[in-house]
């Protein structure tokens, strides 16, 4: 028997001498060490008295330790479930009593909120600091440093990974080892990584894109990766010049290009800049190549499937386009009402299915069944069509289509025109109640720091290019948009900021 997640990423780098983490602060890690402390970890999760099939929270800061408990459940079998740390004591205790987790892992600072929510759910507490301390470390520490692996197959559950609550409440998305794995072998192949790969990590690690995009696939390719806890702009380009490759979300780039370090020189030698988790802007993907001869690679994916696709590694990156369905990932287009497949060119929902496709939500059977389908398509949500090359283009959010006098209006196309005004640094098209349309339009524009948008000219010139019905209602500065930790912009929170404007 056999584990294959915990051999194929972990287990076959076992005595290696060979780097795997470079910390901020200089210190390396090597395989060998990590999964040293993997095992040890995996003994102490087992002296827990946690089983293959238990549920593992953690909501603590990233650090070699926090991915070493990942290890540390692929090798004892156990479902590893990540939290955001940025969420409450309160929002932690609906993951904590909707997984059924059996322990949870914190940071000692967050202990005394914790305890009542696991004194609550009856599960145990135990804690693990960013620098390796705590109860937990304490018994690990016992522990020896080799572990017998768990056997487990492709279709055993690795982990329950909450979605990013952009749309809604987050839903705990059961992943098995083949949906994990698969993905991984996929993109070492289509972005060509080898064990010569420095990855620069700066992203957080309890999300899909650094977890399991980015060390999943470093680890499978044996790679080494610059692990930094956030993304600071210092340290990024103090460290762009020993990496070959970097994992961003869009933020990550306008950022990079809004620093005078960032040069030519400095990347001259990286080999692959991927962007996801929401939409690239066309012009930071221009602006990037404008500056740097290199272009940027974005990818759509989510919790529920990982990576569905890609623009190509060779051939043509296209500017505000997903790519190309990944190898042994099919991927439709949708009508909403019929489920029936529209001709090519038509927006409709995107629907995918793959061996990277997820299980189902944890116990939300009928969720499961809304978007998940039968024949095993998942329903993901977004809209987008694929043009006459094959390309996919994201048009946004099934939930933040407006529906406005009966009129469909995908924001993304007023966004793209009012993000090309004077002094717009980025703008939102939201829908909000109104008596008569149902819905109707509202804007919401950044200033640039080059100035204030003259609104009255930007309504003239929408009034030019775009249909009475798309026209907003209302256009209203703000000084930036509500993001989440990836990025996101919260289109929830700006509707239920404006909902009363109308009514
Ligand atoms: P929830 O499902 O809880 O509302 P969420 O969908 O934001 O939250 P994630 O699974 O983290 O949670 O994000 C997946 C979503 O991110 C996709 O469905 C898509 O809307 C968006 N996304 C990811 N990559 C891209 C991309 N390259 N371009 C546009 N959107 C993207
Ligand atoms: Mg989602």
């Amino acid at each position: 028997m056999a584990n294959p997640l915990f051999d194929r990423l972990f287990g076959k780098h076992a005595g290696t001498s060979r780097v795997f983490l470079h910390l901020a602060d200089g210190q390396t890690i090597t395989y060998a060490a990590f999964l040293r402390m993997a095992a040890q970890y995996a003994g102490a999760l087992t002296k827990f008295g946690l089983r293959p099939g238990d549920r593992l929270a953690v909501q603590i800061a990233k650090s070699p330790q926090a991915l070493a408990v990942y290890a540390a459940c692929a090798q004892a079998g156990v479902i590893f479930l990540p939290l955001n740390t940025a969420y409450t004591a309160d929002e932690v205790s609906y993951f904590v009593e909707n997984s059924g987790a059996r322990l949870v892992l914190c940071d000692q600072a967050k202990q005394a909120a914790m305890v009542p929510v696991t004194t609550a759910c009856s599960a145990e507490l135990a804690t693990l600091n960013a620098d390796g301390s705590g109860t937990f470390a304490d018994v690990a520490a016992d522990m020896p440093d080799s572990f017998a692996t768990v056997d487990r197959s492709l279709d055993d559950l690795a982990a329950f990974l909450y979605t990013s609550g952009t749309t809604g409440r987050s839903k705990g998305a059961m992943l098995t080892q083949g949906n994990l794995l698969s993905n991984a072998q996929t993109l070492v192949t289509e972005w060509q990584f080898t064990e010569d790969d420095v990855l620069l990590h700066a992203l957080p690690i309890f999300h899909t894109h650094g977890l399991f995009v980015a060390s999943n696939i470093t680890l499978l390719a044996g790679g080494q990766m610059i692990f930094l806890p956030t993304f600071n702009i210092d340290q990024i380009i103090e460290n762009l010049p020993k990496s070959t490759a970097l994992m961003g979300v869009p933020t990550f780039y306008t950022r990079l290009l809004g620093d005078k370090r960032f040069t030519k020189e400095l990347v001259a030698h990286m080999r692959l800049f991927v962007s996801g988790s929401a939409p690239l802007l066309a012009d930071t993907h221009v602006q990037f190549e404008q500056l740097t001869g290199l272009r940027i690679l974005e990818r759509y994916g989510m919790t529920e499937t990982n990576m569905n696709t890609s623009n190509p590694y060779s051939g043509e990156r296209r500017a505000g386009t997903v790519g190309f369905p990944l190898p042994g990932v099919e991927l439709k287009i949708t009508d909403s009402r019929t489920g029936e497949t529209l001709p090519q060119g038509e927006i409709g929902e995107i629907e995918v299915r793959g061996p990277n496709v997820f299980k189902g939500y944890w116990q939300m059977p009928e969720k499961t069944a809304e978007e998940l389908r039968e024949d095993g398509f998942f329903i993901t949500g977004d809209l987008g069509q694929i043009d006459e090359d094959g390309y996919v283009h994201i048009v946004g959010r099934n939930k933040d289509l407006i529906i406005s006098g009966g009129y469909n209006i995908y924001p993304k196309e007023i966004e793209q025109m009012l993000d090309e005004e004077e002094n717009v640094l980025e703008s939102a098209v939201i829908g909000v109640p109104h008596p008569d349309f149902g819905e109707t339009v509202v804007a919401i524009l950044v200033p640039a720091p080059t100035g204030q948008p003259d609104v009255e000219a930007i309504k003239a010139n929408i009034a030019r290019s775009l249909a009475r019905f798309k026209h907003p209602q209302r256009i209203i500065i703000m000084p930036e948009l509500p993001r989440n930790t990836m990025g996101k912009v919260q289109k929830k929170a700006l509707r239920d900021q404006f909902q009363g404007l109308f009514t």
